[in-house]
């Protein structure tokens, strides 16, 4: 793609009106535009950058055997009031139309995805049952001055799980855990990403959270030094020693919530009345779990953990283009863009006729993982610098592709 044909443009200054260091970066670098407190547009690059996420997501969430749907998010009032949520929950948007019929905006979807499983799931047989999609949600945040970390309209993965017994939604929880594991993995975050103990309510003892560790961080979490487990300050007092290895020794860190996944077990099928017939013939309730992650967050959260003075600095597997190729003095760098992508590598090629320092400049700031600088300066050879690091290499095109393309 050429950068001149970009709509949405770098911007010097930074917004006054964001505190996330995350939302100034995605703001300035034009990947995403605020409409307004905690409502997003996502701009070409930041979309790119969410259909990396959201694809990472989809191949995990699949290998553990979800099945992809997409449910409405305008609902029905009745719903909500049969799980007691229309008054309980205060962070649901409520919308009136010209009757004065309510409806409910979705910050969740327990209330739509119970009753459709229900008429699909009435026998032992038809269990277990795993969907998942990709949704906006609406919350009343009160606070939303996260930027991407905390909208108020936000785009969520989330899963369900439907199970005869217990033991089997332990045993699937325990897989979409690992999954969680290999998602953020390949989205660059994992070594910063802790395995955490939060209160589970009223009905498992313990839900979990994948939180990374960052000061800009809303939650604070304390992790084992022994086995990296963590737990949540909320629940810190229940638990003093390690669930994992018995440990006590504490580091406590801020953190950001990625995903986390929940034990519902009955809680929302009871009140849908959703049960099914074992071998037996008797009727038993069906046993839920759901689990959630936040793309925008997510996305949020790598460049909390990964910019510099400069910029951001993307993963490979979620950046919006893998290479970058500038070209300076009038010489022509058509040929290596049009090698790369014959090799199915999309390009952002910056062919602006605007100063070199500007170049450099924004792509410091867009943060692509790989730059290559085409020139009458370096000859036949390029310059390919990695933007993570400070060495610049000079090198033959050919090589260059290899490098980069291995
Ligand atoms: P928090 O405690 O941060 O409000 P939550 O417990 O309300 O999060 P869930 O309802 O479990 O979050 O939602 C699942 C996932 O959705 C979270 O792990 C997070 O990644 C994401 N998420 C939740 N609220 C927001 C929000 N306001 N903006 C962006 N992402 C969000
Ligand atoms: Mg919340």
């Amino acid at each position: 793609m050429k950068q001149s044909e970009l709509f949405a443009k770098t911007v010097r200054t930074f917004p006054k009106d964001e505190e996330a260091i995350s939302a100034k970066f995605l703001i300035r670098a034009g990947f995403v535009d605020k409409l307004m407190a905690g409502v997003y547009t996502l701009l070409p690059l930041g979309l790119r950058v969410m259909k990396k996420v959201e694809q990472i997501i989809r191949e995990e969430i699949n290998a553990v055997g979800g099945q992809e749907i997409f449910m409405p998010s305008f609902q029905p009032k009745e719903n909500w009031m049969k799980t007691g949520r229309w008054e309980t929950m205060t962070d649901l948007y409520k919308v009136k139309d010209s009757s004065d019929r309510e409806f409910a905006l979705g910050p969740t979807h327990e209330e739509v995805v119970v009753p459709l499983i229900k008429r699909f799931a009435s026998s032992y047989k038809d269990l277990p049952v795993y969907v998942y999609q990709f949704q906006n949600k609406f919350r009343m945040e009160l606070r939303s001055k996260g930027g991407l970390l905390r909208g108020r309209e936000f785009m969520m993965k989330d899963l369900y799980s439907f199970h005869l017994t217990e033991g089997d939604l332990d045993e699937y929880y325990n897989r979409v855990k690992e999954a969680y594991f290999k998602i953020f993995d390949r989205i660059g975050i994992r070594k910063k990403t802790y395995f955490t103990f939060a209160s589970g309510g009223t009905f498992s003892k313990y839900s979990h959270e994948f939180q990374t560790v960052t000061p800009a961080g809303e939650d604070t979490i304390y992790v084992c030094s022994r086995c990296s487990l963590a737990i949540n300050k909320e629940i810190k007092n229940e638990l003093n020693k390690c669930a994992g290895c018995g440990g006590d020794d504490f580091k406590e860190e801020k953190a950001i919530e990625v995903g986390n996944i929940f034990k519902l077990k009955d809680k929302y099928t009871q009140p849908f009345d959703f049960s099914v017939m074992d071998d037996d013939g008797k009727k038993r309730p069906v046993m839920m779990g759901c689990y959630g992650i936040g793309l925008g967050r997510t996305m949020a959260t790598v460049i909390e953990v990964s910019n510099d003075e400069r910029g951001m600095i993307w993963p490979e597997e979620i950046a919006p283009f893998r290479v970058h190729i500038i070209e300076l003095d009038g010489k022509s760098a058509k040929k290596i863009c049009a090698d790369f992508e014959k090799r199915g590598e999309e390009i952002l090629y910056d062919e602006r006729g605007v100063s070199p320092g500007e170049k450099f400049a924004d792509a410091d700031l867009i943060g692509i993982p790989w730059r290559i600088v085409v020139s009458k300066k370096a000859g036949s050879k390029v310059e390919v610098k990695n933007r993570a690091k400070a060495q610049i290499k000079l090198m033959e095109p050919k090589q260059a592709m290899k490098l980069i393309l291995k």
